[in-house]
């Protein structure tokens, strides 16, 4: 078919040449996620600094949270429209679903971990260990036994750009959410800012990043029940640091990566021996990702000020 006009656009965007240039094949383990024709998209821009990308595959939607906006914002797979989803949020910050799909959303204002019930309102899943306030729980994740695992860094409490200053109450640690009490049990203890995690597809492992180091580290962890063991480092992300991390199907570790610049800044992919094998580069910061689509091979990233997408031939262990 012929246009009367020029498409709106054509011609004004720099086209991608595939395969796209910002999928790096670091080794041959990678070749075979990487989708020849798949580019990077840009799907929303215009916060200040985005994190806890959730997927609700029932809504064809993304939802995330701009902390210092103090709103989460809902991305429309069919519309591509974004609107508000709560405002104010409280400064949210890492969002998960449980096993019954009610959102699990950490605010850093609150100093809490937070469930959305299906009729919208919140109950507060915890706020509190042995009487003092968490610190500002950043990430969560929910086990197949319906435990809640999350981080209580420090960095909604050490300014007033992203919650409350306040001193801290607790050391920095990462919880335990029992399913069936409701007991709160520090599982990781010993790390300077405990902020991302991610369970291998079996549960055997752990993963936790600590982003208060320099370089930022991936540590890993025996899981023993309702508790770990073994913790050692599984990659070091010098000269940057990671946030956010999410493993594939494969067991492959998919690390947020920030501070490093141009041709670093993105994701970082480690197979499970630890070796970097691949990445995704973004020309911002990158501080969480999460996969999602009808088939769980769609990436979705939160990166500063947008939030991105790639198809890539995986994907993500729930
Ligand atoms: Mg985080």
């Amino acid at each position: 078919m012929a246009f009367d006009a020029e498409p709106p656009g054509r011609w004004t965007d720099p086209p991608v040449r595939y395969p796209d240039p910002a999928v790096k094949v670091l080794d041959p383990r990678f070749s075979r996620y990487r989708i020849v024709s798949a580019a990077v998209e840009r799907l929303a821009t215009g916060f200040r600094w985005v994190e806890g990308p959730v997927w609700f595959g029932d809504q064809h939607a993304l939802v995330w949270s701009d902390v210092p906006g103090n709103t989460m914002w809902r991305w429309d797979e069919l519309s591509g429209q974004v609107t508000p989803f709560r405002s104010p949020s409280h400064f949210s910050n890492g969002n998960t679903r449980d096993r019954q799909g009610r959102l699990v959303t950490c605010e850093h204002l609150e100093r809490r971990v937070t469930r959305t019930e299906y009729d919208g309102s919140v109950s507060v899943l915890a706020d509190r260990f042995q009487d003092r306030r968490l610190n500002s729980p950043n990430d969560v994740i929910t086990a197949t036994d319906g435990a809640i695992w999350f981080s209580d860094p420090t960095y909604g409490i050490v300014y007033d750009y992203e919650g409350n200053r306040a001193e801290p109450e607790l050391p920095t640690a990462v919880y335990r959410l029992a399913p069936d009490t409701g007991t709160l049990t520090a599982v990781v203890t010993g790390l300077v800012q405990p902020n991302g995690l991610c369970f291998s597809p079996d549960e055997q492992l752990l993963y936790v990043v600590d982003s208060g180091t320099s370089p930022g580290l991936i540590h890993v962890f025996d899981v023993d029940g309702p508790t770990v063991r073994n913790g050692r480092v599984f990659a070091d992300m010098g000269p940057g640091s990671s946030d956010g991390v999410r493993c594939d199907v494969d067991g492959n570790l998919w690390a947020s990566a920030a501070g490093g610049g141009d041709g670093y800044d993105g994701v970082h992919v480690f197979a499970p021996d630890g070796t970097l094998i691949g990445q995704v580069l973004l020309p911002e910061q990158c501080a969480n990702m999460t996969f999602g689509g009808r088939k769980g091979n769609r990436l979705f990233m939160a990166a500063s000020q947008s939030i991105y997408s790639l198809y890539v031939n995986t994907s993500g262990c729930v």
